[in-house]
């Protein structure tokens, strides 16, 4: 890494910390020609491309936003959203890929968010999914109904599957 200071090509780490949450690494660097300090964060890169071809980094606050609007009035707290989009982030980085688009982050979140509570998550999945009928919602609702009935060969044949 280059020197910000003097371009200098080369510069020495003289201290790694490893950040609490464990996903990123801060190095503090020393430049061996003008002495200069400065700190480098290290992070496994995760970008989402946006509807609108923006690329920008991956970020728990957006997921929680998004989620947040689904849960008006649920008795869902911030720390329930704190740990949701921390497995939406965990399930994301598990297929390996470095760009997502908002798309794949939306499917993500209707797993746990489900698990939460099925009315935000009936609520999340009629924007996310553009539910534009009745039948969408009774097929939606079906689903949870037919988990609810814990019968798992009704589920594997699916017939009580929810619209994906
Ligand atoms: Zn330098």
């Amino acid at each position: 890494m280059h020197c910000p200071f003097c371009r200098h090509s080369d510069s020495r780490v003289i201290d790694s910390r490893t950040s609490d949450d464990g996903l990123s690494i801060r190095r503090r660097r020393q430049c061996p020609e003008c002495g200069g300090r400065f700190s480098t964060i290290e992070t496994a890169s995760l970008n989402v491309i946006k509807r609108s071809g923006v690329i920008e980094p991956f970020s728990r606050e957006k997921v929680m936003s998004g989620v947040r609007k689904a849960c008006q009035g649920r008795p869902v707290t911030e720390g329930d959203l704190a740990v949701l989009a921390q497995t939406v982030e965990e399930a994301v980085r598990q297929t390996g890929a470095s760009q997502i688009d908002t798309n794949e982050i939306g499917l993500a979140i209707l797993g746990p968010l489900r698990a939460l509570d099925e009315v935000a998550f009936l609520r999340f999945a009629s924007v996310y999914q553009a539910f534009d009928s009745l039948e969408d919602f009774e097929s939606a609702i079906a689903g949870l109904r037919a988990d609810h009935a814990d019968q798992p060969d009704r589920l594997r044949a699916g017939e009580a599957e929810p619209t994906r």
